[in-house]
């Protein structure tokens, strides 16, 4: 009873993956935390989205282990663990293997800030996380992902409370937020991202990142102080 909060949120958000026609399958997951509670509850490994209940969510520790479910949780478990624990901002993690954003990650190729709907959500090149070594895939090849993801953020020196998505080389795109929700909005946004750099690469191949003033206004209308977007 106590986890039926992050359960339902947590099914709510990952039934929108397909909706949002970010999955093929049984790809993908999210996750949703209680931080009061140390847990997160997470998508079942290999469930059709159409069977999926509440009830299937597992519950899982910030350590990857199962608290309480009968099913298997997702593979990528641990990785979700790990982003929860050293992200202490994080209440919702997505993973997907969106067309668009995958592409760029098969490509090892950051996203160049290309427009303005890429400012709105962050000011930088959407990071891509180097291929793992060699020794850390035949290791625990999921923990060591959430790791691959921290130290790509630590090494470019980018606030994952300020860019909330982000690709694994060679694999596909994470996304967090404040919650589920937001995470899913954020693996969305990414794929829309994707395809229009991709596309604006088709147009003009030596298309040029945007100014920085231009940059930094347009993420400022939006999240600064003075925000002046929305209602
Ligand atoms: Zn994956």
């Amino acid at each position: 009873m106590k986890y039926e909060h992050i359960q339902q949120e947590a099914f709510e958000a990952n039934m929108q993956l397909p909706k949002l026609e970010l999955v093929l399958f049984t790809f993908g997951n999210v996750s949703a935390a209680d931080r009061s509670l140390g847990v997160f509850a997470i998508k079942p490994s290999g469930v059709a989205y159409n069977d999926l209940s509440p009830a299937k969510m597992v519950i899982v520790d910030f350590e990857g282990k199962t608290v309480e479910g009968n099913l298997r949780p997702s593979s990528d478990t641990l990785t979700h663990a790990v982003l929860y624990k050293q992200w202490e901002n994080v209440g919702g993690i997505a993973h997907t293997h969106s067309t668009y954003a995958t592409a760029w990650a098969q490509s090892q190729r950051e996203i160049p800030i290309y427009g303005t709907t890429h400012a709105d959500y962050c000011t930088v090149d959407i990071p891509c996380a180097a291929p793992m070594e060699d020794e850390k895939i035949k290791g625990n090849y999921e923990y060591e992902t959430g790791f691959q993801i921290i130290r790509c953020f630590e090494n470019k020196k980018i606030d994952p409370a300020e860019v909330e998505m982000m690709l694994v080389g060679n694999h596909a795109p994470f996304t967090w937020g404040k919650n589920a929700a937001k995470a899913v909005h954020n693996s969305a946004v990414l794929e829309y991202i994707a395809k229009m750099a991709f596309i604006t690469e088709g147009i003009n191949p030596a298309a040029q990142r945007m100014k920085e003033a231009l940059i930094k206004k347009h993420f400022e209308r939006k999240h600064g102080p003075d925000s002046y977007y929305g209602q």
